[in-house]
């Protein structure tokens, strides 16, 4: 088996880096696997018996750019016009305790492949003739999609317990019949996953929310008790909620977003939206955007604008989706959504106080009124428009 010539090999950057680094450097883990699948390669890792220092004293000889991005952990990142590239050289764990390791460098290939975590991430290419080293039965367990980890699972979920959510997101993926032994062992250890950092969690789990087809594996998941530990509140009586909001997404084209996702498996329950994302360690535009969906539609609106410039395009396109019983039923407020672009108000405070509002208070109360007009009229560019609006305004609260 070997791995055809990959469309970003072609590119001159590509093909400046991997010139430069030479024979002590193979293409490794995603890049291999996914080019096998078939599967279109989004970043290209590389390995290499070079040490960090010879990495960035080679590719700047080069004249191309490295990025020391991790290089205690033995990381260069090389940018070219070709495209990132994620340089490491060759390691060997020294010491492990569940969320760290320590790592020494290694010249050694198989030494390197047996710290990964699946036997399908450990496949290695040669750039120059595609020749692929395959040291744990990688290839097999690939024909068959099936996630393996390499060596006894135990202990591989001892030395990192993220590997957990991991194999479920891998699965998830590729979609196989999970090796037997490696999911007991996801099972068993099911409790480790509370000593990760949240972030880590958080990161996985998006990441597993986001593929084709997660039901699969979130159904497999919730049978094995692996989500208690971080998330008791999902219940499997909402997998029927998601599957219909990855239909709907599927049917009308709509990219994934995984706090969506996350959304629809969850009660909508404004208080409890905001604990998870604060145990996710969200972000404050995330944590918005995931509390904003527990107010749920009960009617898809004839327009979706109003909705889109009280709370975001994304949110309100979060709000259609989950609300929609088919794709029909959205699938025009979408658009509109799509096409629009976030207007502004085409009159200030100043004009108000132009027209005779005292400054004070009564600005901003009446400038909200005539924003609300504004808004209801589908938001007319035309800056006379909206000052007759505030003439209005102005006289009936005059009265
Ligand atoms: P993706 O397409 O999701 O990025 P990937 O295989 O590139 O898939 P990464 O998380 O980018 O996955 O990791 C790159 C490689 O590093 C993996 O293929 C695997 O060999 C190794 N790896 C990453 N995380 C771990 C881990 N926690 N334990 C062991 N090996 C790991
Ligand atoms: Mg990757």
């Amino acid at each position: 088996m070997k791995l055809p010539p990959q469309p970003w090999q072609a590119r001159a950057g590509a093909k400046r880096i991997l010139a430069a680094l030479g024979a002590d450097t193979r293409i490794v883990g995603g890049a291999v696997r996914d080019a096998l699948l078939g599967i279109e390669v989004a970043d290209v890792d590389l390995a290499t018996r070079l040490k960090p220092e010879a990495v960035v004293k080679t590719l700047e000889a080069a004249g191309i750019k490295a990025v020391p991005t991790g290089i205690a952990h033995g990381t260069i990142t090389a940018v070219s016009d070709g495209g990132i590239f994620e340089v490491t050289t060759l390691r060997r764990d020294v010491s492990t305790n569940g969320r760290h390791a320590e790592v020494a460098f290694s010249e050694d290939w198989q030494e390197d492949a047996s710290r990964r975590d699946f036997t399908i991430n450990a496949l290695y290419a040669d750039p120059a003739t595609g020749e692929i080293f395959d040291y744990f039965g990688g290839l097999d367990d690939l024909k068959d999609r099936r996630v393996r980890f390499i060596g006894d699972p135990l202990k591989r979920i001892a030395e990192d317990h993220l590997r957990i959510l991991r194999f479920f997101r891998f699965h998830a993926r590729f979609g196989g019949e999970p090796h037997p032994e490696s999911l007991e062992a996801c099972a068993t250890r099911a409790n480790d996953l509370m000593a990760l950092s949240r972030e880590r969690i958080r990161d996985e789990l998006l990441k597993l929310l986001c593929v084709a087809d997660p039901l699969p594996t979130l159904r497999l998941m919730l049978e094995r008790g692996i989500l208690v530990p971080v998330f008791p509140e999902i219940e499997a009586a909402r997998l029927a909620d998601l599957d219909r909001l990855v239909s709907i997404e599927r049917a009308l084209g709509q990219p994934c977003a995984a706090l969506r996702r996350l959304a629809a498996l969850l009660p909508a329950d404004a208080a409890l939206l905001d604990d998870v994302a604060a145990r996710l360690r969200l972000s404050n535009v995330e944590r918005k955007r995931l509390v904003t969906t527990a107010d749920r539609l009960t009617k898809i609106p004839a327009t979706p604008l109003p909705l889109a410039y009280r709370i975001g395009a994304d949110s309100a396109a979060d709000r259609l989706l989950l609300a929609a019983h088919q794709p029909d039923d959205i699938a025009e407020p979408l658009k509109t959504l799509a096409a629009w672009q976030e207007p502004r108000l085409p009159i200030s405070g100043r004009d108000l106080i132009a027209l005779g509002v005292p400054a004070g208070p009564e600005v901003s109360r009446l400038l909200l009124r005539v924003e609300d007009m504004w808004v209801e009229d589908g938001f007319p560019p035309d800056r006379e428009a909206v000052l007759e609006l505030a003439r209005q305004a102005l006289a009936s609260s005059a009265r």
